[in-house]
């Protein structure tokens, strides 16, 4: 039984209050929270009063679901009506959003409790938390090292025993790779499964919210809360209605999964080895094995950054002083001059490589070589993935080429973008994956592999996901937070 369900009995049997509940993990956070950052804004009073109300559902016995009175947190680049909402960025501090991300007000609508608002790279671009304005967050395993990134906050937070589940969002692994590195369950959903109403744009055409927990049914459980069609996303499906938790016990006898020898062209000896000894506990549920080639996947990651920071440099432009935000303190003598001071002193040196990147691939003369030249390969990798899913039910990868690195670590820019080599693939061809641990390294930390699946096949990743986490026994709480 996952923690979701395991809290609810204890909530709908009344051997527990929403109100116990939530000030145990609001005073873990009061305690933890100052080693591990995985918070940057905690909303203490908001969380009392929905714990109150869940308490008042439950004794009704009205409007009461499995969500109801769950302490939960979110990533601070989904929006929350009145609370600060900075995608960790100078430029958005004091930002508060006049409406809920739909992903959210879906939680809210089932008696979610948010603890708080979770720790990030700044908008979302990085691998590690470090260009969070707040500073990094730090691994539950081992704090000098890094919990990923870019949703680092809403993994450390769950990892650390300080949060239920969270949500993060993933454009090119921001939410398996933390969730690799900090030894949980991520999954980024089809492009299009889940609303990107009040998610902070970074590159539209890539970003995905999506759930972290402990283990996989809790993960579905949220999943199917805020996946399905929304209004106010003209990219969410019309039609899906996913019902992973329900399907997590299928018979998954028979099933093929597929091996991609280039996603494991780069990975570290010790995750290569843990992946594979993962595939061989996969045939002994009587899965079968295939191995395919995806030659396109070489290009997916200069893909990902060409395409990705085209999108931002458009979505960043907004932030300009006038209408969000940061405005600069000091003198200007016209709008211009206004502007740029402001986003100078606003934004980081990674957030304006990515606007520069951005602005100079989509330049004339630049653009046929560069965006439409990346909008090709999309194309290219989109339909081989279709392709390879003609021979296999799912693939299974490594989800990051190292575990947690230690936090400080200088890496050049190319370097860094690396640890998105097996992750980003997944975004260009906009199916499904869901990370999970399958081992633990010499120094004890957790190693992350991924099960990629067909669009809009969460249902048969999920299932296969659960039956290894049934099968094995890689969930380990680190030592920080609410001991359950
Ligand atoms: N690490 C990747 C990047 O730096 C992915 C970020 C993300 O998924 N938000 O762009």
């Amino acid at each position: 039984m996952g923690r979701i369900e395991y809290l609810h009995k204890l909530l709908k049997h009344r051997e527990l209050s929403a109100r116990e509940l939530a000030k145990q993990y609001l005073d873990a956070i009061d305690r933890d929270n100052t080693a591990l950052n995985a918070y940057v804004n905690v909303t203490r009073e908001e969380a009392l009063e929905s714990a109150q109300k869940a308490d008042e559902a439950f004794r009704k016995g009205e409007g009461v679901g499995l969500l109801t009175g769950i302490p939960m947190a979110l990533k601070d680049n989904i929006s929350t009506r009145g609370t600060e909402t900075t995608c960790c960025s100078k430029i958005l501090r004091g930002y508060k959003p006049l409406y809920d991300a739909t992903a959210w007000s879906r939680l809210k609508a089932q008696g979610a409790v948010l603890l708080g608002k979770t720790n990030m790279d700044e908008f979302a671009m990085g691998s590690s938390c470090e260009t969070s304005c707040f500073g990094p967050a730090h691994n539950p395993f081992d704090i000098s090292r890094s919990t990923g990134g870019s949703s680092g906050g809403s993994a450390g937070a769950v990892a650390g025993n300080l949060a239920v589940y969270s949500l993060g969002s993933d454009t090119g692994g921001s939410v398996r790779q933390p969730a690799a590195f900090c030894g949980l369950v991520g999954l980024k959903p089809t492009y299009g499964a889940v609303s990107r109403s009040g998610l902070v744009a970074f590159a539209s055409s890539l970003d995905q919210i999506g759930p972290m927990a402990q283990t996989v049914e809790d993960v579905a459980i949220v999943f199917d809360a805020i996946a399905g069609a929304d209004p106010l996303d003209s990219t969410s499906s019309k039609t899906y209605v996913p019902q992973t938790f329900k399907n997590l016990n299928n018979d998954i006898k028979g099933k093929t999964i597929g091996i991609v020898p280039q996603l494991f062209s780069e990975v570290s000896s010790e995750v290569a080895q843990a992946v594979e000894s993962a595939l061989k506990t996969f045939e002994g549920m009587g899965i079968n094995l295939v191995s395919i080639d995806i030659p396109e996947i070489h290009y997916a990651l200069p893909a990902y950054h060409i395409l990705a920071c085209a999108e931002a440099s458009s979505n960043l432009a907004r932030y300009d002083g006038v209408r969000f935000g940061h405005r600069t303190g000091e003198g200007f003598a016209s709008v211009n001059e206004m502007m740029i001071k402001t986003r100078s002193e606003g934004f980081s040196q990674e957030v304006k490589r990515r606007i520069l990147m951005g602005t100079y691939v989509l330049s004339k003369g630049y653009c046929d070589a560069y965006y439409k030249k990346a909008q090709l390969l999309r194309e290219g990798l989109s339909t081989a993935f279709e392709k390879a899913f003609e021979k296999c039910d799912a693939i299974l990868a490594p989800t990051a080429p190292t575990t947690a690195f230690r936090t400080g670590t200088q890496l050049s820019p190319v370097e860094a973008y690396k640890a998105d080599i097996c992750t980003a693939p997944v975004n260009i061809a906009g199916v499904p994956a869901v990370s999970l641990c399958c081992g633990y390294s010499h120094h004890e930390l957790p190693v992350g592999m991924q099960l990629i699946g067909r669009r809009f096949g969460e249902e048969a990743i999920m299932n296969l996901a659960y039956k290894f986490q049934q099968n094995t026994d890689f969930v380990r709480t680190a030592d920080w937070g609410v001991r359950l």
